[in-house]
């Protein structure tokens, strides 16, 4: 096992890891844990609205103001980033980079995972994410999956808040306090420019999660959270 604990974090595109996770990102980060991002594509053609806007634009600049902007976030966050650019609508995943993902897993062992929802009817690619995700861990578990390092154990899954969740059929199920860290968070999301109109939202969001986590029994001081569906059952000696 490697001596620093770690996460690992699934994003189909270039900022959809700071919306839904930033908060969980920069907590952990600042519990001392290893915090890495595999974000898949740059979100080129579909999430990147802003950057079409601008004059003489082309797809490889485009990729490079989302890199840009996504890699100033995974620093605010506190964390590791690294990109696939597996394409965008859709992002087609290789057999080279579903072996790149495996050896992740291995290398890391990491405490949990945190993804994108089974279902999301406003983006092919999220589901895609997950998919990714949750292959490929089974992959790592695997004692004849041909790739070096130690087969992983089962870390759990959470799902991360999709834009629209009733359609994407997914309920949160943990409130996590991000109160914290959500200067941070508001930080990053406000190095992805080409997506301005997002701020506010998700700020909206995160307040209305921690007046839900303070009704759901959390300390009267939470003013932030993030929320997450599981995947797996939770494994506890204690009902709580
Ligand atoms: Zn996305």
């Amino acid at each position: 096992m490697p001596d620093q604990k770690s996460i690992l974090v699934f994003s189909a595109h270039a900022a959809d890891f700071v919306w839904r996770a930033g908060g969980t990102i920069a907590l952990y980060s600042s519990r001392g844990y290893k915090v890495r991002i595999l974000c898949l594509s740059f979100g080129e053609r579909g999430e990147s609205q802003g950057a079409w806007k601008q004059a003489n634009m082309t797809i490889e600049r485009v990729k490079e103001i989302r890199r840009a902007e996504s890699t100033k976030a995974a620093q605010i966050l506190g964390a590791e980033i690294r990109f696939f650019d597996s394409g965008d609508y859709p992002i087609v995943i290789s057999q080279a980079t579903t072996d790149a993902i495996v050896a992740e897993y291995r290398d890391l062992q990491p405490e949990f995972v945190l993804t994108h929802s089974f279902l999301d009817p406003y983006n092919p690619d999220h589901p895609t994410a997950n998919k990714v995700a949750l292959e490929t861990r089974v992959y790592a578990q695997a004692l004849g999956y041909p790739l070096p390092g130690k087969a992983l154990n089962a870390p759990p899954v959470f799902l991360f808040e999709p834009h629209q969740p009733e359609q994407c059929e997914w309920k949160p199920q943990l409130l996590l306090d991000v109160t914290p860290v959500w200067e941070t968070k508001h930080k990053a999301m406000e190095s992805m420019e080409a997506q301005t109109h997002l701020w506010e939202y998700y700020t909206d969001l995160g307040k209305r999660r921690g007046t839900q986590a303070v009704r759901n029994g959390g300390p009267k001081g939470i003013r932030y959270a993030e929320a997450f569906q599981r995947v797996y059952p939770q494994v506890t000696s204690e009902l709580s």
